[in-house]
């Protein structure tokens, strides 16, 4: 039961199999653990299916880890982390060598870009221009990010000095989702390393190999002391409970849907660890009426605002608010370019806009909310229909009341137009959603863009543009999608600890 929604909600983790049902003929991933690939010790009999969610065919197996898997690599990390040598490397070259991993990654994009298609879906172009580059990007960003920095600082006092020297962490643990596998992982350990710490990554077993992938190309130069970075592959429900817990995690890293992300924060809580949380959202589109004369650029970008990686971006802004006086001509535009420019298909052909959900049970949570709206009076002005594997066409809905949709995270490529009347009615629309983390406003009215930016309640705001990203910039939400920034310099503060040290001078 979803709140307004009454929908059935398969649980989303692939299928699992005996070691002896495997085909042979597949690849099987490891997991990577103190300097070294190894299968899973704590549960060797089987192993996860990754299975591509365009064909339904699998394409690899990855190790069904559990807590045994967990605790060698937290234990690989915190030897790592003692041994001292990674954090005590000059900052130049930390820098030099996450420079070196960002040009591995990049020298092996067309790979890792096919890798990431195949496990996601999402269209090659996609993988290529985005999520791919955007892992170079971290790796380079952290890079010269450490180099510049100059964080310490110094307070004196009559003959006392203070001066402040930041210490990285120790073991961080990072949990991440299957929407932007790489390029949300890369986000926070490029900083944790750059910081100096070891991580322990788990990234989702729906999508666990672009990460193997980046491990085997570090092994392969053995750009990192052991243990400095370990991969653990597996379940959540199996491996979450010993990541979030064990004592030698000093912190943690999670993106992931705000149900999860609850889990987490309880057992991070409750043994003291530092935590990021980067959870669900469902954001507004905010579409005044002086956008009409721009109307096919408003829904140009309000469109891929929308259904970007088949709207499977915690960004994607699912909630569409239309001032009434231009809502139907921009229901029909809208509407009219969804049909005309999405197109839907094989994620390795050039011309695909939009590949397949992430698995055939997510599909099923969506067709389950169509169903509902259906029944609760909406009106399908577009999409709503299966097909293939995991293929769910673009959809737009409308005719349905703002409250009964405002907390359904979709997460697909569904959207819902609603009109307002009043500046003050779309600000208080925007804010009843118990999830707050991004918002759009599109308007020409620049004072009016202010008003309205500073008035909703969300993490980060774009006006007339969508996902402008800029390393630098605080990136999390509020409400229920999440605590804590990451980005830029909140990245270098959050993944490491200000220590204090006054000296006094004898007289
Ligand atoms: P999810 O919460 O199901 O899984 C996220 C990660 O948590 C996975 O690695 C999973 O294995 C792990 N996990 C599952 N159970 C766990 C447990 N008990 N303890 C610890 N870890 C556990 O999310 P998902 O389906 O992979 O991703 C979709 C969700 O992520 C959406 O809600 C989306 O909005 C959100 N998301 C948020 C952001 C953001 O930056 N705010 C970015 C991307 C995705």
């Amino acid at each position: 039961m979803l709140s307004g929604l009454n929908i059935e909600v398969p649980p989303n983790v692939p299928r699992c199999i005996a070691v002896a049902e495997a085909d042979s003929a597949l690849p099987v991933v490891r997991n990577f653990i103190g300097g070294s690939f190894v299968p899973s010790r704590g549960c060797p009999d089987r192993l996860i299916c990754d299975t591509n969610p365009a064909t339904g065919a699998d394409i690899a197996y990855l190790p069904c880890s559990n807590k045994t898997d967990a605790t060698d690599a937290i234990e690989a990390a915190h030897k790592a982390h003692k041994c001292g040598t990674w954090r005590n490397l000059p900052v130049n070259e930390r820098a030099r060598i996450l420079d070196r991993i960002s040009a591995l990654i990049e020298s092996h994009l067309e790979e890792l870009a096919l890798i990431e298609t195949q496990d996601t879906g999402k269209p090659l172009s996609f993988s290529r221009s985005v999520d791919i580059p955007r892992a170079v990007d971290n790796f380079r960003f952290f890079a010269s990010s450490i180099r510049t920095s100059t964080s310490q600082s110094t307070m004196p006092m009559p003959g006392v000095l203070n001066y402040t020297q930041r210490s990285p962490l120790g073991v961080v643990v990072f949990i991440k989702p299957w929407n932007l596998p790489l390029y949300l992982l890369t986000f926070g350990l490029a900083a944790a390393l750059a910081m100096g710490n070891c991580a322990v990554c788990k990234p989702s077993e729906w999508t666990s190999r672009t990460a193997h992938r980046m491990c085997e190309l570090i092994d392969e130069e053995k750009l990192l002391p052991p243990g400095v970075l370990n991969l653990v592959i597996g379940y959540g429900s199996d491996l979450g409970p010993t990541l979030t817990t064990d004592p030698r995690v000093a912190a943690i890293s999670f993106t992931g849907g705000t149900a999860t992300g609850r889990v987490v924060a309880a057992n991070a809580v409750a043994s003291g660890k530092k935590l990021s949380l980067e959870l669900g959202g469902k954001n507004p589109s905010i579409v005044f009426e002086d956008c009409l004369p721009q109307l096919a650029q408003t829904c140009t970008n309000v469109l891929r605002a929308a259904f970007s990686n088949t709207g499977q971006i915690c960004l994607c802004g699912s909630r569409i608010l239309v001032q009434r006086s231009i809502f139907d001509p921009f229901k029909a535009k809208f509407v009219e370019m969804v049909q005309q420019t999405i197109r839907v298909g094989d994620p390795l052909d050039t011309r695909t806009t939009m590949g397949p959900l992430i698995s055939a049970p997510h599909r099923q949570k969506i067709v389950n909310s169509i169903e509902a709206l259906r029944q609760a009076g909406a009106v399908i002005e577009c999409g709503g229909e299966a097909s293939g594997f995991a293929f769910f066409s673009p959809t737009v809905v409308s005719g349905i009341s703002h409250e009964l949709i405002m907390n359904h995270e979709f997460f697909g490529p569904v959207v819902s137009l609603h009109p307002f009347d009043t500046e003050e009615e779309a600000i208080e629309m925007a804010n009843t959603s118990r999830y707050g983390l991004a918002g759009t406003v599109w308007t020409r009215d620049l004072t009016r863009a202010h008003r309205v930016a500073e008035s909703i309640d969300v993490g980060m705001v774009w006006v007339n543009c969508w996902l402008l990203r800029d390393l630098r910039v605080p990136f999390g939400g509020v409400k229920d999608s999440g605590e804590g920034r990451e980005g830029g310099e909140y990245s270098l503060r959050f993944f490491s600890e200000d220590k204090n040290i006054c000296i006094k001078y004898y007289d």
